[in-house]
């Protein structure tokens, strides 16, 4: 890619990140410090990761709870990442029917809270997603949410599985989130982590990505804080090609905290400049940068 080319501004990325709450997972609470530590780094919109130990993401009132809780420190839920719910044995039309409920009650708390894109995990892209998908698409039609199915690195669950998938949805509010830690291409090697790859993949999934899920990757593992020590992804050919495609969704972090990893929120905090510094760089212009800020 032309280096000369137009970059995002780091105003523009700050307004735009998100961050998954997977950095607490299976390990503290969302409680009032961890909420306190999110809001004292500026990381002021959430991915809400679906949690039923701690809250109902089909519940009114558990949700209000959450919202309100979030709220008070600052923070936005933009995101529910149903990530415990898949369409998998749903082997009556009765099951398939009370499922769909289930998730059109999530998507409609996460309305509430101002949430405006709703992903899972989904398994595999059968006829029952589709035909679960296709009526939960018709719920949110003439509002500005999207929902979301993943890539993972098992066969079946690639980013080009997820694309015929979409193609055959064809709906303009379902769409892709590509996770730049499942991707793999046929000889077991994350193609995000090789010059090239970031723009082969995001060609590759044109109009229907509409959301990431970005994090460090290391020795095979994904998951890890951005731009860790020894981290090998591809950060500015990515960020080069989320802006020339004109990416719309939210710039969404989605790295683990402890106990695997200490300061990841300080690391993702501090992650967009580090990649806007990457870009001016490579300009020779490094008065770009916005000094001062975290
Ligand atoms: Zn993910």
């Amino acid at each position: 890619m032309n280096p000369k080319s137009p970059f995002y501004k780091i105003e523009e990325l700050k307004q735009r990140q998100s961050m998954s709450t997977v950095v607490f997972w299976k390990y503290r609470p969302l409680d009032e410090r961890a909420l306190a530590e999110l809001a004292r780094h500026g990381m002021t919109r959430i991915e809400l990761l679906e949690s039923p130990e701690q809250f109902d993401m089909s519940d009114k009132r558990s949700m209000t709870h959450i919202g309100e809780a979030f709220r008070s420190y600052g923070i936005q839920v933009v995101a529910y990442h149903a990530h415990m719910t898949n369409f998998s044995n749903l082997d009556t039309e009765a099951k398939r029917k009370a499922h769909v409920d289930f998730c059109r009650k999530q998507i409609d708390t996460m309305v509430e809270l101002g949430g405006k894109a709703w992903g899972t995990h989904a398994c595999e892209t059968d006829d029952t997603l589709l035909k679960c998908y296709s009526e939960l698409a018709r719920h949110i039609e003439g509002t500005e949410v999207v929902i979301l199915i993943e890539n993972f690195k098992d066969k079946g669950l690639w980013v080009e599985d997820r694309l015929s998938f979409l193609d055959k949805m064809n709906h303009p509010q379902v769409g892709m989130i590509l996770d730049i830690g499942h991707v793999r291409d046929r000889d077991g090697v994350n193609p995000m982590t090789v010059p090239g790859g970031p723009t082969a993949v995001i060609e590759m999934c044109r109009r229907h990505l509409r959301h990431v899920h970005l994090h460090g990757f290391k020795d095979g593992l994904d998951h890890y804080p951005p731009l860790c020590e020894g981290d090998t992804i591809q950060w500015l050919e990515l960020f080069r090609m989320l802006y020339s495609v004109g990416y719309p969704g939210d710039i969404n972090f989605e790295s683990k905290g402890e106990p695997k990893h200490l300061n990841t929120i300080e690391a993702t905090a501090g992650a967009l400049e580090r990649i806007v510094a990457m870009d001016a760089g490579t300009r020779g212009k490094r008065d770009q940068l916005t000094p001062g800020k975290v």
